[in-house]
């Protein structure tokens, strides 16, 4: 049986309804549960608002919740993503990053309300909120708002007409530089894993240059990869000593969207990166204990 299809495992990424996910916190858990998986991680985009109810949720169930986020970063003028796993939700440096990414996002969705009404595009900031309920903005919720006004079918669509990269709504975001970003997980105790490494087009020079940064593991298992995908980046993982992650990205039930714990990856690989966000704990301690 492959490794993947086998009962237990971990996913280690998942959205909810509090960045651009469709389930609850809750419901996310309880899928997860369903799924028959030891432990889940919720990764949600900038906000760690999701993991008190998750945790609640998990309190009791036979499944173990890791506390994560996933970070959007600038590497040599391109945009990818950072899992941090395990990381300290309350740390002040996590917290502050993560109120000016939001802030950062409501910027971009207030460029891309301005550009389609140059355009004439049905849309508005008080439609993207009604999508977003609160939610850092992110550009599915800006899909949903098209799709309510009837200017696209599906939110597919609204990706390929005008939300993709060149589109005419595909308006980029501010950004972090990437070493920020690690630096800032580290700083919460956590790991930082770069996200679909594979679908980023992660070529070589950039995992040198984020191993260099002391970025921690490689999401090499995720639904964008294929196997041989996968088998490339577990050889640059190991060429590079860095750990292995995956997960399915979950952000939902839909069309095009993964289920909960189709990539999941061994409770093995998951202890290791705990092993890892223990270490830099530890090292934390260490610089900020006075002398
Ligand atoms: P953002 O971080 O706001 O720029 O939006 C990125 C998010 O949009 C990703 O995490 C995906 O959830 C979603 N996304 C990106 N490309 C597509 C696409 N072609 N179709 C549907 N969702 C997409
Ligand atoms: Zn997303
Ligand atoms: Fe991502
Ligand atoms: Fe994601």
């Amino acid at each position: 049986m492959p490794e993947s299809s086998s009962p237990g495992g971990v996913d280690l990424h998942t959205h909810t309804n509090c960045s651009d996910g469709v389930f609850s916190p809750s419901e996310v858990v309880r899928a997860a549960l369903d799924a028959g998986l030891e432990a889940v991680a919720i990764t949600d985009h900038d906000t760690l608002a999701g993991i008190d109810e998750a945790r609640h949720a998990a309190l009791d169930a036979p499944i173990e919740l890791v506390v994560g986020v996933e970070l959007s970063a600038r590497i040599h003028n391109r945009e990818l993503h950072i899992l941090g796993l395990f990381v300290d939700q309350t740390n002040l440096d996590l917290v502050t990053l993560g109120k000016a990414q939001r802030d950062n996002r409501r910027d971009r969705a207030e460029r891309i309300v301005a550009r389609a009404q140059a355009l004439r595009i049905e849309l508005s900031m008080a439609a993207i909120d009604r999508c977003a309920a609160g939610a850092p903005i992110g550009r599915p919720h800006v899909a949903r708002a098209l799709v309510a006004a009837a200017v696209v079918p599906n939110q597919e669509q609204a990706f390929k007409q005008y939300l993709g990269i060149g589109r005419p709504l595909g308006v980029p975001k501010q950004l972090p530089d990437y070493r920020h970003a690690i630096e800032t997980i580290h700083r919460a105790g956590g790991v930082a894993v770069v996200a679909h490494a594979g679908s980023s087009r992660i070529r070589n020079k950039l995992l040198l240059d984020l191993a260099a940064a002391g970025i921690d593991g490689i999401e090499i298992r995720h639904p964008q990869h294929g196997r041989n995908r996968e088998i490339r980046l577990s050889d640059a993982a190991r060429r590079l000593e860095l750990l292995r992650s995956g997960g399915s990205d979950f952000h939902g039930p839909g069309r095009g969207n993964s289920t909960i714990g189709s990539c999941r990856v061994p409770m093995l690989w998951c202890e290791k990166l705990r092993q890892r966000s223990n270490r830099h704990r530890a090292e934390n301690d260490c610089t900020e204990r006075p002398l």
